[in-house]
């Protein structure tokens, strides 16, 4: 295994098939790191950052923190539930 800790990135014995840092200090570093990127980019969105909606990438409100705009949100919804329901038909 490579240290998930990209700064670390040192190879390892992993003791359980999950582990993904050398030690307990590299989790613990790029947990840390991984809240201050979500805490900037949640500022730069508050502070009107423009960003594109991931599927149409019409401009995305600042007030909106999914990737998607709400009507690109409201089809993924959609197509959500009808695939649901065509599993069910299927089924029965
Ligand atoms: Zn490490
Ligand atoms: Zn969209």
């Amino acid at each position: 295994m490579i240290c998930a800790n990209k700064k670390c990135a040192k190879e390892f014995e992993a003791k359980t098939h999950n582990q993904k840092y050398c030690t307990d200090e590299c989790c613990r570093i790029a947990t840390n790191r991984r809240i201050m990127e979500k805490y900037y980019e949640k500022k730069a969105i508050r502070n009107g950052a423009l960003r594109p909606c991931k599927k149409c990438g019409c401009q995305l409100s600042r007030y909106n923190e999914s990737n998607l705009c709400s009507s690109c949100l409201k089809k993924t919804n959609q197509s959500q539930r009808d695939r649901l329901l065509g599993l069910i038909n299927e089924i029965s």
